[in-house]
């Protein structure tokens, strides 16, 4: 894709799913690649791996250059580190893709204050800080930047028994919207991708069980779970010079999750 080539990434959660797909993908497009990771660096060290292998094929060193950093988006300091790790290795920062997320399950009147807390702090707090940290970065050296969030279709549809996780997608459209329209002027771009139903380790409650999969689908217009992959496609569009007129904008990627399947037959005569 256009205007991917030696452009410098930084993926958060990119040891597994999505994160894992996009990193990958864009290494295929010629960037290179940072893979943040929170703890341990196996999912990492995996990412580094096929990338550098789809990227490169059997040349040795084909000019896409890869980092593995550590770092847990919910706390400033390891953003701050992770960010000056990147640039100081790659030179620059290009490109920012917020993908670290979790969910926590319970009713919302029983949800305790610490799980709450957890998941904002990851899921929105987390893309913030990192957000703001690489604006930073972009406008000191006043160049162009690109930062796509890896939101969900819960950014619009209300979920029960998740509210931490629907609130911080919420929120998410609105840090996109609020940071696109605050640097427009400045050539930078921030976008969104919603998943719908996809099939990473965050959905093994399902992804592993046919029948609870093929509850999961029978919700689905296009009656099939999206893969990190179609995910990753739409990501290194947006990521490019493909898109270069597009900011503020949430792209939905759910095989029609998004329609009101509901309607899809009329409910009377
Ligand atoms: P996943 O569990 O495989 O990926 C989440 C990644 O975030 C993991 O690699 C995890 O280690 C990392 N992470 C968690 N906490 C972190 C922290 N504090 N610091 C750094 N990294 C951290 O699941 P996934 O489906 O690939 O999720 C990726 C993103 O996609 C999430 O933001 C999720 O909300 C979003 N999403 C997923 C789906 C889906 O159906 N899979 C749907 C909509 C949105």
């Amino acid at each position: 894709m256009k205007g991917l080539q030696q452009k410098n990434a930084l993926i958060t959660g990119a040891s597994s799913g999505i994160g894992q797909a996009i990193a990958i993908r864009l290494a295929q497009e010629g960037a290179n690649i940072a893979i943040n990771y929170r703890s341990s660096p196996e999912g990492a060290e995996e990412t580094e791996e096929i990338a550098l292998q789809k990227a490169c094929g059997d040349i040795e060193n084909c000019g896409v250059k890869s980092l593995l950093v550590r770092g847990d988006v919910s706390q400033e300091a390891d953003i701050i580190k992770m960010i000056d790790t990147t640039v100081d290795r790659f030179g620059s920062l290009d490109i920012l893709i917020n993908n670290a997320g979790i969910q926590t399950e319970s009713p919302s009147h029983e949800l305790k204050t610490d799980d709450f807390d957890r998941v904002i702090n990851v899921n929105l707090r987390g893309a913030f800080l990192c957000a703001r940290e690489t604006i930073k970065h972009f406008l000191s050296r006043n160049s162009a930047g690109v930062i796509i969030n890896i939101s969900s279709v819960h950014e619009i549809i209300p979920r029960p028994m998740y509210v931490s996780y629907s609130i911080s997608k919420g929120g998410m459209e609105n840090l996109t919207k609020t940071l696109a329209l605050e640097y427009a002027d400045r050539g930078i771009r921030v976008n969104a991708i919603a998943p719908g139903a996809t099939i990473t380790p965050i959905n093994e409650a399902w992804t592993d069980d046919p029948e609870q999969k093929a509850i999961v689908e029978s919700h689905i217009p296009m009656r099939r779970a999206g893969t990190a992959e179609e995910m990753a496609a739409a990501v290194a569009f947006l990521a490019s010079d493909e898109a270069t007129y597009i900011t503020g904008q949430t792209l939905f990627i759910d095989g029609g999750l998004t329609l009101h399947a509901d309607f899809r037959e009329a409910w009377s005569a």
